[in-house]
């Protein structure tokens, strides 16, 4: 079969422990035997950017600016403990964190939904997305603890130095704690498009929520932000995609979102986004089947699993043990990424390859093959439990058999099972001379194959007549043997 053809590459990055194991497993077993694969590949591992000083991630983030698609590993946010542990020169950021920055980007989260591993909210039917503002609030605050009586005051001082707001935040008559926090519009603005955009390439609705009944200011402004850019640029693009937008408060979504079917965007401020898309991928079952993408508002894309490293998994792995570590999250990474890039080269066969292998996926694990985090879960029968790289096998069957499958030809299958079928050499020529004008070469090198013989090459009637005298030789020896 020849392997689908890539007109641009894919920026590919590497990363840490068990998902490191695993991204090569599914590269060559998965992707690699379909795809004529074109990456440019960054090493995101901790060691590479330890000797790199970090800068292999901002050449990875601008390398995603060149290409417009990438997909990553999952990688190890370093602290003082994998200081230790990798001997680290530094304690860089985490590479998720600078290739936000860098792409001013926005992750939607998604669940990826197989039957038998149902959600614990029985109504939910499709996945819910979660978006979360990933800028500002309660992240970037600055808080004080209170020791004594005293008054807080929020001010503000203009570029030119002029005092421009001076409220008073709060009376203290004793100890007590004290918070400013902020948001700017252009991060607001970004996360708004991003949301926007992102419901528009999956048809889905666009939930949006905040609390602008009491934080009315604050809050007000992102109702506001979202408001005016969905009516000044996106409102006829959603109703030409037949979906909607639609804002409400954070209580009243959470009551509707557990009583509805799912199959909707949801956008989050940055703290309501932290609590709930932990709540969303556990309610769908398990992180290991979350996937997410770092979309930015300048139409860059960003494919990688919600999960992390699988520590526990790679100790055990490093022992020589096996393990039984889900690639799903990590496949729909790279499926992802594929279908992105088909989209934007217009090459429609890699677009179907990321369905195919999807579909693969899902089926395989329908099957009753899967992971034991899955088997723990599912209310299969009896599953099938898989270590990683036998599941990966798996799926390659199932794909294998999708892809393979020749259609078939109801007369063909009809030639070859008489001829095979038949217990003499001389009842063989009969067949032969009655579908004589039905062969083709596909039949006849099956029928020399059934027989051990070699036909010559050559044009049909030329192999033909070879098939039909080494029969004719093999019915005379038959008439002998028989005597
Ligand atoms: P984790 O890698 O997400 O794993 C936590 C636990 O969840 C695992 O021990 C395992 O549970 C289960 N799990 C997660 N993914 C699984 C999978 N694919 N298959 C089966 N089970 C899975 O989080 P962590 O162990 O706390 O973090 C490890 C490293 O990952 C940290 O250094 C962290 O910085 C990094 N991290 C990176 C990213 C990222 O790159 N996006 C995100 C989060 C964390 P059992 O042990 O019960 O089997
Ligand atoms: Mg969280």
């Amino acid at each position: 079969m020849e392997k689908i053809k890539m007109t641009t590459p894919i920026v590919e990055m590497d990363g840490d422990e068990m998902t490191r194991i695993l991204w090569k497993l599914i590269r060559e077993n998965l992707i690699e035997p379909y795809v004529d694969l074109k990456t440019e590949y960054y090493d995101l591992s901790i060691q590479s950017r330890d000797e790199t000083d970090d800068q292999i991630v901002k050449d990875a983030a601008n390398a995603i600016k060149k290409y417009g698609v990438g997909v990553k590993c999952a990688t190890i946010t370093a602290n003082k403990a994998r200081q230790v542990e990798y001997n680290l020169k530094n304690i860089f950021p985490s590479p998720n964190g600078t290739l936000r920055a860098m792409l001013d980007g926005t992750v939607f989260r998604a669940p990826i939904i197989v039957k038998g591993i149902e959600p614990y909210i029985p109504t939910w039917k499709k996945p819910i997305t979660i978006a979360r503002h990933a800028y500002g609030d309660i992240y970037k605050a600055v808080d004080y603890k209170v020791e004594e009586a005293g008054k807080a005051e929020i001010v503000f001082t203009n570029e030119s130095g002029e005092e421009a707001m001076r409220k008073t935040v709060f009376d203290y008559k004793g100890p007590g704690v004290l918070m400013g926090m902020h948001n700017v519009n252009a991060s607001i603005e970004s996360f708004a498009r991003s949301c926007f955009n992102y419901a528009l390439d999956t048809k889905q609705d666009l939930w949006f929520c905040a609390k602008d009944t009491i934080s009315k200011i604050y809050d007000g402004e992102f109702k506001a932000v979202f408001e005016e850019i969905f009516e000044k640029e996106y409102k006829e693009k959603f109703e030409e995609a037949n979906i909607t937008y639609f804002y409400t408060l954070i209580d009243d979504a959470i009551a509707r979102v557990v009583k509805s079917e799912g199959g909707f965007v949801w956008a989050c401020k940055n703290y309501d986004g932290d609590v709930m898309s932990d709540m969303i991928a556990t309610a769908f079952g398990s992180l290991a089947m979350m996937t997410s993408v770092l979309v930015s508002p300048y139409g860059y894309y960003e494919y990688e699993a919600a999960h992390g490293t699988v520590q526990r998994h790679y100790q055990n792995y490093l022992k020589g043990e096996k393990t039984s570590t889900n690639p799903v999250a990590t496949i729909f990474a790279w499926t992802g990424a594929l279908r992105k890039r088909g989209e934007m080269d217009s090459n429609n066969e890699l677009m179907a390859f990321a369905d195919r292998l999807e579909n693969a996926t899902i089926k395989t694990i329908e099957s009753g093959k899967m992971t034991k985090d899955l088997a723990l879960i599912t209310k299969m029968e009896r599953p099938e439990m898989l270590y990683s790289e036998e599941f990966i096998q798996a799926i390659k069957n199932t794909l294998d058999g999708k892809i393979e499958t020749v259609e078939e030809d109801p007369l063909e299958t009809k030639i070859i099972n008489e001829f095979l079928d038949a217990k003499l050499y001389k009842e063989k020529i009969d067949i032969l001379n009655k579908y004589k004008d039905k062969l083709t070469d596909k039949l006849i090198t099956s029928f020399a194959v059934s027989l051990d013989v070699v036909v010559d090459e050559g044009s049909l009637d030329k192999r033909f007549e070879s098939l039909q005298s080494c029969v004719e030789q093999m019915a005379k020896f038959e008439t002998t043997g028989l005597r």
